[in-house]
């Protein structure tokens, strides 16, 4: 069994129009444990041939990334069908199942009797664009091993 490698690196993630979504600039870099999924697929194809210094754009289609959008998880729901107390507002997310992993709905528009939600990730359908510049690769140690996940450097309390 080969050990997994743990990756640290900065990046700034834009979308095809040059917006940027997101960016590890400023903080820790993002310490992530290769080929487990924990990152988009698009990403966790490219990195492991990546070396500490290297710079890249790696450019990611939906399908590699939160994948494409879901009309069906577009819905109009009765107002009635929320807790009659719910200060519902426009932005809000919840989930329809108490378990993890069930997909997050967020209210995207609320007329008198209907309230529009969306289940997609809110990055489905975008093409992601990462800059990404590798600040450290090592093999995953002991303790990360036993927790499954990468530890960045500095406290770690779980
Ligand atoms: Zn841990």
């Amino acid at each position: 069994m080969s050990i997994p490698t743990v990756m640290g690196f900065h990046y700034t993630l834009k979308d095809a129009q040059g917006t940027e979504i997101d960016s590890s600039a400023g903080g820790h870099p993002l310490y992530v444990m290769l080929g487990k999924g924990h990152i988009v697929k698009g990403l966790d194809d490219v990195l492991p041939d990546m070396g500490v210094g290297d710079k890249k754009t790696i450019v990611v289609s939906p399908e590699n990334g939160y994948g494409p959008v879901n009309d069906e998880l577009r819905l109009r729901v009765p107002r009635g069908q929320f807790p009659p107390d719910a200060d519902l507002q426009v932005g809000m997310q919840f989930q329809t199942e108490p378990k993890p992993g069930a997909p997050v709905f967020t209210i995207m528009k609320i007329e008198a009797e209907d309230v529009f939600i969306d289940g997609n990730h809110q990055l489905a359908g975008v093409e992601l664009h990462f800059d990404i510049e590798v600040m450290e690769k090592r093999p995953a140690n002991q303790e990360e091993l036993a927790h499954g996940h990468a530890h960045g450097p500095g406290a770690h309390d779980h």
